[in-house]
């Protein structure tokens, strides 16, 4: 088993599995978006090159003293497996994820134009499902550079040489238009995040124990939890000013599918103490101002109240000193984050409770069963002067999560179901989550497509 020859049967037999996957992928190349098939063919290339390089270097080392050679080629088997590790475990399911069973495909595009904004390196955005109830963002090298380790030579593929940005989704909520405002927000926050180095500038403080000095691993962990909880709120503070209160709506509905408002972990803030936080960034935004959007929002503000001064408790700790300095520091540091967060973005960029009169009347429009994606503009009079806009995804977003908020109202009624019937409510979220996937794709086509040109 633990021979070089046994291993590298064993690694024979995985490049033939991995080849094999990625040949499936390829006879469904059509149904690719660019950007995925230009990964595949990186992954691709990048497993070939690995392959020819460890047959080569392997029997090359035939010639070599036995009794170093045994050695090197233990030492190329664990190069090559590092490849195939990454390969199977990163790109393979991200690739496999991209089937249009699994992805919101006519959100691809809108997606793809956010992350652009997120990040102006113009990363290659690969909209993939995953199991599970999860959204997550990944960036990824150009894979065929993992080939260079085994290789020891740049290989070449036809394919772009771009950064790759993993946007997974939960695969069973692929329609949930609704939902994927966190991939939207939160997850292109991490995105601009990464951009604007807002989370990584943070210095934290000498960490000071009641104990007395800290150990090196105390000031690691204290870093480390600095540095994981920043991140956090940084993406949630950038996803509540792009888009306000739906932002906010869906952390909140996904949270309470998998769990529970309160609770720390090593690299989460509890949800209570990150609903605070985006209040505060919507309160700013005027939100508390206006009657209509308070409504939506002043449960979520009495259930978190005073949430950043409860103590902070993490599972894996058993003292929580250095969790709660942590946490004590960051939430001094959270007026700063926002300020800095509202100075990196546009001021288009920023939905501020001055477009509620535009929320609510995409709404009414999607409560009468209507698509909203195109707004018709100017007085349509003789002059002629009539022009018609796109509308903008955090409106199109946010009206939709105030139709749900009102308990599909008028939707109801022109479909006639009931929304207090379980079975029906979830028919009517279909319903809802189509006109708004209806909606983004019409909005998308007129901003490519100006009007009168
Ligand atoms: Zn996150």
């Amino acid at each position: 088993m633990l021979d070089p020859t046994s291993r590298a049967q064993a690694l024979a037999r995985r490049f033939n599995n991995v080849l094999t996957a990625l040949g499936s992928l390829d006879d469904r190349k059509e149904t690719l978006t660019p950007a995925t098939a230009a990964l595949l063919a990186q992954v691709q290339d990048a497993v070939e090159a690995t392959r020819q390089a460890f047959e080569e270097r392997w029997n090359n080392l035939a010639a070599v003293d036995p009794a170093v050679r045994d050695r090197l080629r233990t030492n190329l088997c664990d190069q090559v497996l590092r490849v195939l590790a990454e390969v199977a475990q990163t790109l393979l399911p991200a690739l496999d994820g991209t089937t249009s069973q699994g992805i919101p495909v006519e959100l691809d595009p809108i997606l793809t134009r956010l992350a652009h904004r997120a990040d102006p390196t113009n990363p290659a955005v690969i909209l993939s499902s995953a199991p599970g109830f999860q959204y997550s963002v990944q960036r990824v090298a150009a894979p065929i550079q993992m080939a260079t380790s085994v290789t020891g030579k740049t290989v070449s593929t036809t394919a772009g040489l771009s950064t790759f940005l993993f946007l997974r989704l939960p695969k069973i909520e692929r329609d949930s238009a609704l939902l994927h405002v966190i991939l939207a927000g939160h997850e292109l926050g991490h995105v601009r995040d990464w951009a604007t180095q807002t989370s990584q500038n943070l210095v934290p403080p000498p960490l000071v124990l009641s104990t007395g000095a800290a150990r090196a691993e105390d000031i690691v962990t204290h870093k480390n939890l600095i540095s994981f909880w920043a991140r956090e709120i940084v993406a949630d503070i950038f996803a509540a000013f792009i888009f306000g209160p739906a932002s906010l709506l869906s952390f909140t509905e996904l949270v309470l599918t998998v769990g529970t408002l309160s609770g720390d972990s090593f690299t989460h803030p509890g949800p209570n103490r990150r609903i605070e936080i985006i209040l505060g960034v919507l309160r700013q935004l005027d939100y508390f101002d206006n009657q209509e959007a308070r409504a939506l929002l002043s449960d979520l503000e009495k259930a978190t109240a005073g949430a950043a001064a409860t103590p902070v408790v993490v599972q894996q700790f058993s003292g929580q000193e250095i969790p709660q300095a942590a946490w004590d520091w960051l939430s001094s540091q959270v007026p700063s984050l926002i300020a800095q967060c509202q100075s990196a973005l546009a001021p288009d960029e920023i939905l501020d409770a001055g477009k509620w009169q535009e929320i609510e009347a995409a709404a009414s429009q999607l409560s009468r069963g209507r698509p909203f994606g195109e707004l018709v503009t100017g007085s349509g009079d003789a002059s002629g002067d009539i022009s018609v806009i796109p509308v903008p995804e955090p409106i199109i977003l946010n009206a939709g999560w105030l139709v749900r908020m009102r308990g599909y109202e008028g939707l109801a009624k022109i479909v006639d179901l009931d929304p207090r019937d379980t079975k029906q409510s979830a028919d009517l979220a279909a319903i809802l989550d189509g006109l708004l996937l209806k909606s983004l794709e019409i909005s998308d086509w007129r901003l490519n497509n100006a009007w009168g040109k």
